[in-house]
């Protein structure tokens, strides 16, 4: 295309922005369609719209007259349009994005405007927090309620703020709905591919691939399943489908014979997978989803994927290394992988809560819980007294919930050790939360950033610095107090934080909360690195909670580590700081 030329996609939003301006200011139906279709027409077309509008051929588009045509000339020659221009004039622009709420619609939108100036969801957003939308005729509370709830997932320009989404959310669905696609007659096999099978602790959306010879027999049923809302686009062998839970699923369906090709190449990383064809290209092969095709155009299929590595002379990476990271030059030779984290490796953890602060089951119900996974250990970290809103003990509590603890104890009669643990404050100034006496009472210390996380990036690090220094702190928790879909990590240098970890003893928490996942496995990495410890702990705030682990434990791996890596595959010893002033065991 000739440099300057409007492109179809901006011809196309130029024409949607003008047909809903003239929407929200209440002209005729039929106008504001012709805009939409032609943005449609637009946007589909294989050519530039721009030349051939130059060229006076646009108008052999169907839908595309001479106005809309004329309309794309003005555009590329001007660059402006002056329709638009005067449309925006008129009504701000923000509008259209507060008719696309739910419950608005254009009408409602200008009603806004005209009560309330209202001009974009930020103004909207005041209005809602102020009360002040019950000025609005038809405006009732519920509408108020439902608003703001729609309001909280968008970011200042009206857009969804972050289309991610937490493994701890995606991979539950994704396993629920592969769970229903294997109940499926003609169903050999089922698989969660794409980044959530990598591992990434958020991802875009989710990718399945199925092994079955009737494609039309798994989307039939994938449209039948209650998890889906719509179905967003298809093709013959593809489907993409929006869940109600508003994360985007593709599914993929490839003949037994050729599902371990699909996998894999579904799998990717697109890293991984161009290093991977580049390998295959030095042999005069090709490689993707449909098969490797030989120098001599043979189709090599395969029903696994370990068939497809060793057809390529390698070894199937674990999915959580295929980042392009080196695996495909360790796959090629015969160091063997690393002896990744699994959940089964994990003896006990140290940070779960009860009703003393702000969990939801007692002791008693925890350790009944842990002992039933198998834990050897179960350390109850309850919030000290500077979170006073998750119920932070006081010292003279926590001397109680020592005797509670020491009680279930003897009720358990050894079939798990319940630990005097805490997850202390670190507090605003770097201090912690307890004095030397009490903190010399507990078994494990586990030390968090609760608050004044915002602050700048050597303010946090050194608190943590303080922390880690501290004889006392075993563990810092989750350190960099990230909480995905509302804020990033605090700016912690978790380089500096992890070296000063490694040289102390001090272990680094990967919390396994779905909405922390904190470390993440890039940062658990540059820990490991640097020859830190790590610790997976599910956070629990009730015995169900105590499986979140196996988030963590994703995290970890993808991170590289190894049980030895992790101080509670060990026993609860380990997990002491060594030189820590403790009380005697009993
Ligand atoms: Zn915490
Ligand atoms: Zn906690």
């Amino acid at each position: 295309m000739p440099d300057g030329l409007p492109s179809n996609g901006r011809i196309a939003a130029a024409f949607d922005l003008l047909g809903d301006l003239l929407e929200l200011e209440g002209a005729v139906r039929h106008r504001v369609l012709a805009y939409r279709r032609g943005a449609a027409r637009v946007r589909a077309a294989g050519e530039s719209v721009a030349r051939m509008a130059l060229e006076g051929r646009a108008t052999s588009l169907p839908d595309i007259g001479p106005t809309l045509q004329a309309k794309v000339v003005e555009l590329a020659e001007t660059g402006t349009m002056a329709a638009l221009d005067k449309a925006r004039a008129r009504v701000p622009e923000g509008l259209v994005a507060v008719a696309r709420l739910e419950g608005i619609g254009p009408k409602r939108a200008m009603a806004l405007h005209t009560h309330l100036g209202v001009r974009g969801t930020a103004d909207l957003r005041a209005a809602v927090d102020t009360g002040r939308l019950a000025d609005v005729p038809g405006m009732g509370r519920r509408t108020a309620e439902a608003l703001a709830a729609q309001l909280a997932g968008l970011g200042p320009d009206g857009v969804s703020a972050d289309q991610r989404v937490s493994l701890g959310v995606a991979l539950p669905l994704a396993e629920s709905l592969v769970r229903d696609l294997r109940e499926e007659p003609g169903v050999l096999r089922a698989e969660v591919a794409g980044s959530l099978r990598r591992g990434r602790e958020t991802v875009h959306d989710v990718d399945v691939v199925v092994a079955a010879e009737d494609p039309a027999a798994v989307f039939a049923a994938l449209e039948r399943s209650l998890l889906v809302e719509r179905v967003l686009s298809g093709g013959e062998a593809r489907r993409a489908v929006m869940t109600h839970r508003g994360v985007r699923v593709e599914v993929a369906v490839a003949p037994p014979a050729r599902f371990g090709n699909l996998l894999q190449h579904a799998t990717g990383s697109a890293a991984h997978n161009v290093r991977l064809r580049e390998m295959a290209v030095r042999r005069g092969w090709s490689v993707s989803e449909h098969g490797i095709t030989r120098e001599d155009g043979a189709l090599d299929v395969h029903a696994d994927e370990d068939g497809v590595y060793a057809a390529l002379g390698l070894r199937t990476p674990p999915p959580e290394l295929r980042e392009d990271r080196g695996e495909l030059a360790q796959a090629a030779g015969d160091v063997p992988w690393p002896d990744l984290l699994r959940v089964e490796d994990l003896r006990g953890e140290v940070h779960v809560h009860t009703t003393w602060s702000d969990g939801t089951a007692s002791v008693a119900r925890m350790a009944e819980a842990a002992a039933a996974r198998g834990y050897a250990y179960l350390g109850i970290a309850d919030h000290s007294q500077n979170l006073a809103m998750a119920g932070g003990l006081s010292a003279d509590r926590v001397r109680r919930q020592w005797e509670e603890i020491e009680a279930v104890n003897a009720a358990m009669e050894g079939r798990i050790r319940v630990l005097r643990c805490t997850e202390m404050d670190i507090l605003a100034d770097g201090r912690l939360d307890w004095d030397d006496d009490l903190l010399a009472g507990f078994d494990v210390v586990t030390a968090s950033l609760h608050s004044a996380l915002g602050r700048p990036g050597p303010e946090v690090t050194a608190r943590l610095l303080e922390a880690v220094a501290s004889p006392h702190v075993d563990i810092i928790g989750h350190p960099t107090g990230r909480m995905l879909e509302r804020r990033g990590h605090a700016a912690v240098d978790i380089a500096r934080v992890a070296e000063a970890a490694a040289a102390t003893g001090t272990l680094l928490e990967i919390n396994s909360q779905p909405r922390r996942l904190d470390l993440d496995s890039d940062m658990a990495r540059i820990a490991l690195e640097a020859g830190a410890c790590l610790v997976v702990s599910s956070d629990a705030h009730n015995p169900d909670a105590l499986e979140l682990v196996r988030f963590g434990v994703i995290v970890a791996r993808r991170a590289g580590a190894r049980a030895a890596d992790v101080a509670n595959t060990g026993p609860w010893e380990a997990l002491v700081c060594p030189g820590a002033p403790r009380r005697a065991a009993p």
